[in-house]
């Protein structure tokens, strides 16, 4: 009996992975079909000043739009698109769409697009990210790359030369994600970023009594300062989440206090509102403005 039992907990075993090579497979074929019809979308999260409260920029995060299944978020797709190198593709088709309605955006806003591994060893992606800047027509300064601390996994100096060869073309750099990693101080001296993402993982409960993450974001904060680069604490949600990144001297924050991440149409709407007008979000839970 206990033999039956094995063999059928290996046949449910075979059957599960079956299930999930045909699962991934099937995958693959409605991203490679998303590509070519045009599924993928941009939506824009505003980034916040916390010193003036004005919208600085966006972070560009891609959505699919699946005919069947609704919207499908990131989480569920970039991975496959890492493991099939369809990333490659679209990566490039994000550029241009994130250069091409920053265009429609007033000088002093900008916009951030992930980049995943991937792109990032690739030798064309300085000249995808000029071509980009160069068919919209925007300035270099107002694009910002987001890369995370796995891309100096294999540190070596393919890295080193496409970080320097990014910042040639004049784009900003930013480390997303940051403390989830091997969160090694090594490339920080040796990769001039602009800004430091804070991970959600850090703003999340520490707010609570005893959390060690106040501390750890003010520890990032003011290292980041000493570099003189930006930060951005990512994910705040509650009003004290607020409080606290601001106490602990992050620059910018970024989360659904604010706003969710919006179609380009929303947008614009939302900067012709005034760049001003998100302030009265958080504050007005607090006290009415006018
Ligand atoms: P990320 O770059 O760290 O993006 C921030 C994520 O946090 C986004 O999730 C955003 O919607 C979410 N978020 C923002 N504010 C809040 C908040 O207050 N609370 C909570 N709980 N979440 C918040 P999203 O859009 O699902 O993207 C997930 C990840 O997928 C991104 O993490 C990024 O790593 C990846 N991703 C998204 N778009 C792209 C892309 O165009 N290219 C590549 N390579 N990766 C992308
Ligand atoms: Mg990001
Ligand atoms: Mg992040
Ligand atoms: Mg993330």
């Amino acid at each position: 009996a206990a033999k039956d039992g094995g063999r059928g907990r290996y046949h449910f075993y075979a059957q599960d992975l079956h299930a999930e090579a045909e699962a991934r497979a099937q995958l693959e074929r409605d991203l490679r079909d998303a590509i070519v019809q045009g599924d993928l979308q941009l939506f824009y999260q505003p980034v916040v000043s916390t010193a003036t409260e004005c919208i600085t920029g966006f972070e560009a995060l891609m959505r699919w739009r699946h005919p069947v299944k609704g919207w499908i978020p990131p989480d569920k797709f970039v991975a496959a698109g890492e493991e099939t190198g369809l990333i490659a593709q679209m990566g490039e088709w994000a550029l241009r769409t994130a250069c091409h309605d920053l265009a429609k955006w007033p000088e002093e806003v900008r916009v951030a697009v992930n980049v995943s591994p991937l792109q990032f060893s690739n030798p064309q992606l300085p000249n995808i990210v000029t071509n980009a800047l160069a068919r919209a027509g925007v300035d270099p300064s107002r694009l910002e790359l987001e890369i995370t601390e796995s891309v100096f996994l294999n540190d070596d100096e393919g890295t080193d030369a496409m970080f320097a060869a990014l910042k040639r073309v004049g784009v900003r750099m930013a480390l997303d994600d940051f403390g989830t990693g091997y969160s090694s101080l090594g490339y920080l001296k040796k990769a001039p970023f602009d800004k430091i993402k804070i991970d959600q993982s850090f703003v999340r409960g520490a707010t609570q009594p005893g959390s060690r993450n106040g501390a750890i974001i003010a520890s990032i904060t003011s290292l980041a300062q000493a570099l003189g680069m930006d930060t951005t604490a990512e994910g705040v949600e509650t009003l004290d989440e607020l409080d606290l990144v601001r106490m602990h001297g992050c620059s910018h924050v970024q989360g659904f206090i604010y706003e969710c991440p919006l179609s380009s149409e929303d947008a614009l709407a939302r900067l012709e509102q005034g760049l001003a007008a998100i302030a009265s979000g958080p504050r007005s839970a607090r006290a009415p403005r006018q």
